[in-house]
């Protein structure tokens, strides 16, 4: 991005060009080291109970620490682990972390959903389905304890692997979540015929309830169409407590967010199992 115009606009041009293109190259090919150089790692936020307060589910979120630009965000390098192929080996390694995780705290006593994102990319894969099957199957996780989260925006429905991969895992009972929900143009027909379990509204509404109109309207909106269709409904990106309160006289069921926490390494997401976020008790 750039913040300041140059004179002409070619100048402007090899100033992006040296700022976005060429570390990608280079980002690119240490991506692809960066599992068996142990740069990936995985933290997790919680997700809670409106009413409640209690967690109900962790989101597994994937990092990446590079050897020498340090901490590469997810928004940076997905899109180009997407474009490689790369994501297949990244997803796949990121939902084992979590079903091992998921494990351990299962033998602690806790039962929480896990939630893992997945790529549109990875629904590509004819033997997407069939993977996920066995990597429950080795890690002896429960098929209803995993939810799947998918963008939005990425969903289309053009190509019939996706459809067919989808189909299959709700059939083997996998959980499937719609991520970032009101940006991208889910038909209502497929969030019944694929019996969509969960839809999570989208931060930048959150962000302007509850004194926006717009942003209002559509997370009330949304709220309401998940409750109709009998879906669980997640708020994104809550962090003020006025936008709590607002959830709460509404309906919504869960919620996500920095009031509650900011994602968290394995150890402090245990310690939050153990103690509940006692800030809001
Ligand atoms: P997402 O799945 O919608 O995750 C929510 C993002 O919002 C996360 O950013 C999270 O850290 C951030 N967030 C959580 N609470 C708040 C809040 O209260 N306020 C604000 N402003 N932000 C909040 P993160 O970890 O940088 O991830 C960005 C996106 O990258 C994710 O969006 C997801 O689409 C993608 N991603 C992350 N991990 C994975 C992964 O393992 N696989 C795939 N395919 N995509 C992933
Ligand atoms: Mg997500
Ligand atoms: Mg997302
Ligand atoms: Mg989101």
């Amino acid at each position: 991005e750039v913040k300041r115009k140059g004179k002409n606009d070619y100048f402007v041009y090899e100033e992006t060009l040296l700022q976005q293109k060429l570390p990608n190259l280079i980002l690119l090919s240490d991506l692809h080291k960066s599992i068996q150089n142990n740069e990936l790692s995985v933290v997790y936020q919680p997700i809670i109970d409106v009413q409640t307060k209690k967690v109900e589910a962790m989101e597994t979120l994937v990092r990446w620490y590079h050897p020498v630009h340090g901490h590469v965000s997810p928004g940076q390098f997905i899109s180009l682990a997407e474009e490689t192929g790369f994501i297949v080996t990244m997803g796949e390694w990121v939902l084992r972390q979590a079903c091992e995780q998921h494990a351990v705290w299962r033998k602690m006593g806790f039962s929480v959903r896990m939630a893992v994102n997945i790529s549109v990319k990875e629904l590509l894969d004819p033997h997407f389905a069939k993977r996920i099957e066995w990597i429950l199957l080795e890690k002896q996780l429960s098929p209803n304890a995993l939810e799947l989260e998918i963008t939005e925006s990425m969903m289309i429905y053009h190509e019939s692997v996706i459809l067919t991969n989808l189909t299959r895992l709700k059939e083997m009972g996998v959980r499937l979540s719609i991520d970032d929900f009101g940006t991208g143009y889910s038909s209502l027909a497929y969030l019944k015929r694929l019996e969509v379990d969960t839809v999570k509204i989208d931060q930048s509404f959150i962000a302007d309830c509850p004194h926006s109109y717009y942003g209002s309207v559509i997370t009330n909106t949304i709220i309401s169409l998940a409750h109709h269709l009998r879906m669980n409904v997640i708020a994104e990106g809550v962090e003020t407590l006025e936008q709590l309160r607002y959830l709460e006289e509404r309906g919504c069921q869960e919620a996500q967010g920095y009031l509650f926490s900011v994602p968290l390494r394995a150890e402090e997401a245990t310690q939050l199992l153990r103690h509940g976020i006692r800030h809001l008790k």
